[in-house]
């Protein structure tokens, strides 16, 4: 496919008065990393709902492929292609993972490939397939992190959205999920990773956008923000 695969222009976001996004624009090409940084309430939650259709939005124009999504619902959302990774993780705490995991697939109309699926997942994340039959609940922050991400991988996204995943988690787990990030769009996966945590977000993009009171502050490579001395001082603490 040429073009991009994720296109949004002049995306707002209010709760009531409460401004929340405003003029949000940026794409993200087929098999692209492009992260958001900024910190607590600069807006990338609520620009992330409303991508999924899961906030109040007002929007010019937003696309993915070739789905117009501008009045689409959310589960409609998922079905052209796009996964989603809540902040907060959301698993069914009284559901075993794997029923967890069927749930991401309620979607896929060929049935037959949800036991490959599952198996991917597993492949992916080893300690899954271990306690597929334990509840949810009963596990750690680290690995809930994973059941969400292998959960939406099991609807087969052409993009997957991820909102803060390292939120809560040790060092080790962080650079685990940093390695399968890594790995998923090697294999051709777009990511759209929003992050408090610039140092991880650079390390898994190639591009982000910085956002500050509800709006794109600033844009560029990773490289470029590595080097920018406000993207240092503020988001890297150096
Ligand atoms: P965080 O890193 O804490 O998740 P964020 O960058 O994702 O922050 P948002 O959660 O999008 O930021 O919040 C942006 C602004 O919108 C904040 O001022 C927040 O208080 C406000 N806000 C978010 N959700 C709601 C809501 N449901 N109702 C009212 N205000 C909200």
């Amino acid at each position: 496919m040429s073009g991009p695969e994720l296109t949004v222009a002049g995306l707002g976001v209010s709760y009531g008065g409460v401004r929340a996004a405003h003029d949000i624009g940026f794409s993200v090409a087929p098999g692209e990393s492009v992260g958001i940084i900024g910190a607590n309430g600069a807006g990338k939650t609520s620009t992330l709902k409303a991508i999924m259709g899961l906030a109040p939005r007002v929007v010019r124009s937003l696309r993915f492929g070739e789905h117009d999504l501008c009045r689409m619902p959310a589960h409609h959302v998922v079905r052209a292609g796009i996964g989603y990774v809540p902040e907060g993780r959301h698993v069914f705490p009284g559901l075993s993972v794997e029923k967890n995991l069927l749930l991401g697939a309620y979607t896929r109309p060929w049935k037959a490939q949800t036991r490959a699926s599952l198996d991917e997942v597993y492949d992916l994340f080893p300690v899954l397939g271990e306690m597929r039959d334990r509840l949810a609940g009963a596990l750690s922050g680290g690995q809930q992190q994973m059941l969400a991400i292998g959960r939406a991988l099991m609807s087969r996204p052409r993009l997957v959205v991820l909102d803060e995943p390292s939120m809560g988690l040790s060092p080790k787990l962080v650079g685990q999920i940093v390695e399968v990030l890594k790995k998923l769009n090697a294999e051709g996966l777009s990511i759209l990773l929003v992050e408090q945590n610039a140092k991880l977000t650079f390390e898994v993009t190639g591009r982000c956008l910085v956002m500050e009171n509800g709006e794109i502050a600033m844009t560029g490579s990773c490289e470029d923000l590595r080097g920018d001395p406000k993207v240092r001082s503020i988001y890297l603490g150096l």
